[in-house]
């Protein structure tokens, strides 16, 4: 550093002081570039200390009086406070800093850190973040400062007290800041000094089967409170995982749904798993599938997801191609030509659908377009047959069936000039993504 540059922050020093009281931390804040390996404090308290030696020799040269030093002394503190004293045999009241009050100290940073630390080993997070809400009308303080001042390089108090408890929880007790990807984050309420951790859900990616009927999505109920259906796969993975993660919930995210009375067989469907609020996070992937198995209902997981790939699951990713199987009965007896005239229709076919009567109460009608790429189709008796359908996701199937009373068209009873009713229905196949 020259002298000129030390020169230059003596005398905004002194021009601070002059109008503001500023403790050693946010008066070394505001020099927060100059001064390698140095905190706030120490480096408030050094130009403290170059500041009393200036003023001292300008004292004796009668350059500025005792008001001025007086003046200085109240807004600094030690250790022009003492100087003052020691010269005028006079005792001065110091006042508060203008920024915090008084509020910062390291006594404060090392409790704010033991805290944060007990917090983190309750819940197993050992990769950690920081985070302090900075009331309003302390910010304005420290803006009005630092524009005063006229320099660019301070550091905000926000920043200070995230470092400061940050270095400290990483010093004393080992846990690591993780910027990236933090398992929990301390947030400290800089007004009431009251800490809180946020955890952060464990995300896992996987895949589902569904072998039995009736089982929903998540659960139903009457408004009554009455279970409409008597097991949901809400309630599997709850079942199945909250416990080893101490978790508060489990979340799923699956990239479209079947409906209730439909199976999801063969490849599965893929999800993201959520776990909120773990307190355990550290459960391995080959017991997570361990729980997993199932007779009705099964999953498997096979590593981390994201946020992102949950928005990919549910947008993007749900329009992927289905293969479905469906058992299927006709009013009238279909013979095998019947049948070929299904599948000689149904290639590429573009089927227009408006909302089915079944969802209308819960959806607004709007007119959905699909297509069905190939439909194979077997005969299992006079009035029943089976068929396998491949088409976009999305596309409503036992619709694509009945016809919705002429709202889904063509159909399949449409193109067979006889009601048809889709008995049951299997996803067999989601496309891979
Ligand atoms: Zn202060």
């Amino acid at each position: 550093m020259s002298g000129k540059s030390l020169y230059d922050i003596i005398s905004t020093a002194q021009k601070l002081l002059e109008r503001y009281p500023l403790c050693d931390h946010c008066l070394g804040r505001q020099f927060a570039k100059k001064g390698i390996e140095m905190t706030n404090k120490e480096r408030g308290h050094a130009i403290k200390v170059f500041l009393n030696m200036k003023l001292y020799e300008e004292y004796q040269e009668g350059v500025v009086d005792k008001e001025y030093l007086r003046r200085i002394a109240i807004n600094s503190g030690k250790p022009l406070s003492s100087l003052y004293e020691k010269i005028f045999g006079e005792k001065i009241a110091e006042a508060p800093c203008y920024i915090c009050g008084d509020k910062l100290s390291e006594e404060l940073y090392d409790q704010l850190a033991e805290k944060a630390a007990e917090l983190l080993r309750e819940v197993n997070a050992y990769r950690f973040l920081v985070g302090v809400s900075v009331p309003q009308d302390v910010i304005l303080r420290e803006i009005e400062v630092s524009t005063f001042s006229g320099l660019e390089y301070s550091e905000s108090i926000k920043n200070e007290i995230k470092r400061e408890v940050g270095k400290r929880i990483l010093k004393k007790y080992g846990l690591e800041p993780d910027f990236e990807k933090p398992e929990a984050v301390v947030v400290i309420d800089y007004d009431t000094l009251n800490i809180r951790l946020e955890i952060n859900p464990l995300l896992f990616e996987g895949r589902y089967w569904k072998r039995g009927r009736n089982i929903s999505h998540t659960i139903w109920t009457t408004r009554d409170g009455v279970k409409l259906y008597p097991y949901s796969l809400q309630e599997f993975f709850n079942d199945r995982l909250k416990d080893v993660f101490e978790a508060d919930e489990i979340i799923i995210h699956a990239s479209g749904r079947e409906d209730v009375d439909a199976r999801m067989l063969g490849t599965g469907r893929p999800l993201v798993i959520e776990v909120k609020n773990p307190r355990f996070r550290y459960v391995d992937l080959d017991l997570i599938n361990e729980l997993l198995k199932g007779t009705l209902i099964e999953a498997s997981v096979y590593g981390e997801s994201s946020r992102t790939r949950i928005a990919y699951l549910k947008g993007e990713a749900s329009k992927k191609k289905k293969l479905y199987k469906v058992l299927v009965m006709t009013e009238k007896p279909v013979d095998e030509q019947d049948l070929a005239r299904i599948e000689e229709y149904f290639v590429e076919r573009e089927i227009r659908q408006l909302t089915p009567l079944r969802i209308l109460r819960r959806k607004k009608e709007h007119l959905r377009r699909r297509k069905v790429y190939k439909v194979k189709t077997r005969r299992l008796g006079d009035n029943v047959f089976e068929a396998l359908i491949y088409c976009d996701g999305g596309l409503y199937v036992k619709e694509l069936v009945h016809g919705d009373q002429g709202r889904t068209t063509p159909s399949i009873s449409e193109i067979l000039g006889t009601q048809a009713y889709p008995l049951e229905l299997d996803v067999l196949a989601v496309e891979q993504i």
